[in-house]
């Protein structure tokens, strides 16, 4: 642990996005439990998701302290946003003289924060470095490309995390420290069983429902692959229970390109709460997605997965037999949601022990020293 220093290291945190606040509560539990005094962490909000159900109810349930600066940012294209947010974290950068910028995963607040720290010479260090999909028509590809390659601490959640940055040529500074995602999983998996009433609230029942979920821009901004997934997803529900809950911007699009026919009997719901949403991963048959955080969560509760695309950064769920990567044609989707073989039993943990956010707040700390 960081000791004696004049000043509290000063830390400037940038998120905007769901996966994000989620990763943050890990990190700054720890800074606020065991870092008082020595630590001291300002919380920069984007603004890049805004809705009350996508960003406050994770602030209010994870105990996220509030944002010392809300930047209200969001829609637009991504260069629109993009420089906006640039502008906008410079300015407090300039401000806050922070001696670190953190940033976590690959949305356009992980693009900006790095680059702005970059530019005005602030390390910069990337929790969740060293993931790719190596499929360059994803912005979140570009942004962590990026980002990586600016960042002067890396925390990698896994070791193919780690090959992939030594394949560009980055070693310095790069530490495997495990998924912080698993370090919430572990936190909240006793008090999503015991304080949400989603199951009852929802009539499903434990092991007779597939949970689906899907915001990849790859799935949404294009009609045909968009009516794949829900076509799927309505066929799925003539056999077993599905419970979709729909992402702001998919469920713009399904409305816009005419696609709520395929979700009749489909059970749409608002984006959830954290331990509603954990609840039902718990409890689902098979979770159907293109999210990274709903592939790993999958896995750590131990629930087959069919994820919605091509490839995965994930690649460790696949590998164990967990995950099926069905791309987004609604046959292979249907078949590998009814039809899966059960996984293989594992007690593999690639994703760490649970400890990955101490170990990213000791390395800050000493590293300042
Ligand atoms: N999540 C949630 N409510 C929902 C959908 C997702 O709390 O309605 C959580 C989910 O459990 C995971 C995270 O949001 O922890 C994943 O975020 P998202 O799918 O938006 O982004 P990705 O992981 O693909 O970057």
């Amino acid at each position: 642990m960081h000791t004696g220093s004049a000043r509290a290291l000063r830390i400037v945190t940038v998120v905007g996005a769901r996966p994000q606040f989620i990763k943050a509560a890990a990190v700054s539990r720890v800074i606020r439990d065991h870092y008082t005094g020595l630590i001291e962490e300002l919380l920069v909000h984007t603004g890049q998701h805004f809705d009350d159900n996508m960003s406050r109810v994770f602030f209010d349930d994870l105990d996220i302290p509030r944002p010392e600066y809300n930047l209200e940012i969001s829609g637009g294209g991504h260069g629109a946003m993009t420089g906006r947010m640039l502008e906008a974290i410079e300015t407090v950068v300039l401000d806050e003289k922070p001696d670190w910028v953190l940033i976590y995963g690959d949305t356009n607040s992980t693009l900006a924060g790095a680059l702005v720290a970059a530019k005005l010479h602030v390390p910069v260090a990337h929790v969740e470095a060293g993931l790719r999909s190596f499929n360059m028509r994803m912005p979140e590809e570009i942004n962590r490309l990026l980002a990586d390659r600016v960042s002067n601490l890396l925390f990698c959640p896994t070791e193919t995390a780690v090959r992939n940055l030594a394949r560009e040529g980055i070693c310095d500074g790069v530490h495997e420290v495990g998924d912080v995602m698993y370090d919430v999983a572990l936190y909240y998996r006793n008090r999503a069983r015991q304080e949400s009433s989603i199951l009852e609230r929802l009539g499903v029942v434990e092991g007779g429902f597939v949970l689906a979920t899907c915001h990849r821009a790859e799935n949404t901004d294009d009609a045909g692959r968009l009516e794949e997934v829900v076509a799927a997803l309505g066929l799925i529900a003539e056999a077993i229970p599905v419970v979709f809950p729909v992402h702001p911007r998919t469920r713009k699009l399904v409305d816009s390109h005419g696609l709520g026919r395929h979700l009749e009997r489909v059970t749409v719901v608002e984006p959830l709460p954290f331990l509603d949403m954990i609840r039902l991963e718990q409890s689902a048959r098979v979770i159907v997605t293109d999210s990274g955080g709903v592939q790993k969560e999958a896995f750590f509760c131990r629930v087959p997965c069919v994820t919605m695309r091509d490839e995965t950064e994930w690649v460790e769920t696949v590998e164990l037999g967990w995950n099926t990567l069905a791309g987004v044609s609604r046959e292979r989707i249907v078949l590998a949601a009814l039809e899966s073989p059960p996984a293989p039993d594992t007690d593999a943990t690639p994703y760490g022990d649970g400890r990955a956010s101490e170990r990213i707040v000791e390395i800050l700390a000493n590293g300042a020293d």
